[in-house]
């Protein structure tokens, strides 16, 4: 039997490439009369900004750039993004980046109105629906948060990247342009890309999921895996981009419906221990997890084979040949191993203690304690899939 769930989406999808053009007209209908632009200071180099406060200005809206958001947003970015938008009487957010500024972006649109600390609103149902509103138009293709319900901050004191989530913080509209991402460069490519595929995989597989998300799920990886190698080596090419935009997007929804699992578990304890890239961190750590997680998820995971184009018909076979395929795909598109993080031995038994609070231990396919997690550190480190 089906079990009952319910599939709620607050958040208005524009796609497109081009799409960007809207901004204007999507500001207009929220009223907006004052707005802040939350991003970081690459996108600024690259000289990205201005593709969108030309549009705003042209509707003879007030806007201000805040750029001081950094990768693995801290604590304090959002608090003081918050505090700066109250100042300015700032009536609409425009989340414009990478994960980073769009996670920072939603904390932000709570913590204006509903003031306090960041980490006060880890705790469930803390969010109100008081928030600013907010539309969110991504520039990787990766974290789908410009339609997820979370955002994932680091807390600095205790180097713990935790999670708050509530559809009262997802956008009111996400524009999704693929050709912002021409220009990113291949390492963040693959990183992102990896980021994408492992949402589309722990969104199919998590226990709780549900049929919604699993087919989503399902589509994300076919995108992503056909298009990933491609987006990486030939940047300019708009037809992968596109793909691999659209792949993002399907597993964000898919995985914010259902939720992600171990790899994300291990990945942010890293990431917050080592302020290491978030895709990267998943990449090194998806096929340890997925052959660990093979007896509970084979099925699952032969389907996902077949999915990227593995033609196997015994289900065993097919499952090991997926989990083979995604090491060497990291490997092919230049993603490193964990001793690039310049990781200590001794930390992963602190790591593993991370990885089994994460409030998404509980989804994995598999049940995996701290040891398990300590046995997947080392399996990483030896670089043993065996
Ligand atoms: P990011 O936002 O940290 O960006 C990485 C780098 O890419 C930055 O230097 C940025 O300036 C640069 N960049 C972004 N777009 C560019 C462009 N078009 N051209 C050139 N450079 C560009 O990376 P990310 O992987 O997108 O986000 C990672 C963060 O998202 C992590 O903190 C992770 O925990 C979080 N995350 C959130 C969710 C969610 O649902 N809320 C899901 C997955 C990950």
């Amino acid at each position: 039997m089906i079990k009952n769930f319910d599939f709620m989406l607050p958040t208005k999808i524009r796609y497109g490439i081009g799409m960007i053009k809207v901004l204007g007209e999507e500001l207009k209908l929220l009223m907006a009369k004052k707005i802040m632009i939350i991003t970081d200071k690459g996108l600024v180099q690259a000289g990205m900004i201005a593709k969108i406060t030309d549009l705003i200005k042209a509707e003879g809206l007030s806007v201000i750039i805040y750029d001081e958001i950094e990768a693995n947003p801290k604590d304090y970015n959002v608090e003081l993004a918050a505090e700066t938008a109250r100042k300015e009487s700032i009536d609409t957010i425009v989340a414009f980046g990478g994960g980073s500024p769009i996670d920072a972006a939603k904390a932000v649109s709570a913590l204006i109105k509903q003031g306090g600390k960041v980490r006060d609103y880890q705790e469930k149902g803390k969010i109100k629906d008081d928030c600013i509103p907010l539309i969110t138009i991504p520039t990787t293709a990766g974290t789908g948060s410009e339609v997820t319900f979370s955002s994932v901050i680091t807390d600095t004191t205790e180097k713990f990247k935790f999670t708050i989530k509530s559809p009262a913080i997802a956008a009111k509209v996400a524009i999704i342009d693929p050709e912002l991402t021409l220009s990113v460069p291949p390492m963040i490519t693959a990183a992102t890309g990896i980021d994408a595929l492992t949402h589309g995989i722990e969104g199919y597989t998590a226990n709780c999921t549900e049929p919604i998300a699993e087919a989503i799920g399902l589509y994300a990886i076919e995108y992503i895996a056909k298009n990933i190698v491609e987006a990486v080596k030939n940047g300019q090419n708009m037809e992968a981009r596109d793909k691999m935009m659209m792949g993002s997007l399907l597993a964000g929804l898919s995985f914010s419906h259902a939720d992600v699992a171990s790899v994300h578990c291990m990945a942010e304890a890293l990431g917050s221990m080592y302020d290491a890239p978030h895709g990267m961190c998943n990449a090194i750590l998806l096929p340890f997890v997925m052959e660990y997680n093979l007896p509970s998820a084979e099925l699952k995971y032969a389907r996902i084979a077949r999915t990227m184009g593995i033609d196997e018909k015994d289900d065993h076979e097919a499952a090991v040949k997926g989990i083979e395929y995604i090491k060497r795909l990291s490997k092919e598109i230049g993603l490193p191993g964990i001793k690039s993080l310049k990781i200590n031995r001794e930390d992963f038994i602190l790591l593993a203690e991370m990885s089994v609070q994460n409030g998404s231990n509980a989804s994995n396919p598999r049940t995996i304690t701290q040891d398990d997690y300590i046995m997947l550190f080392n399996k990483a480190y030896d670089d043993l899939v065996s």
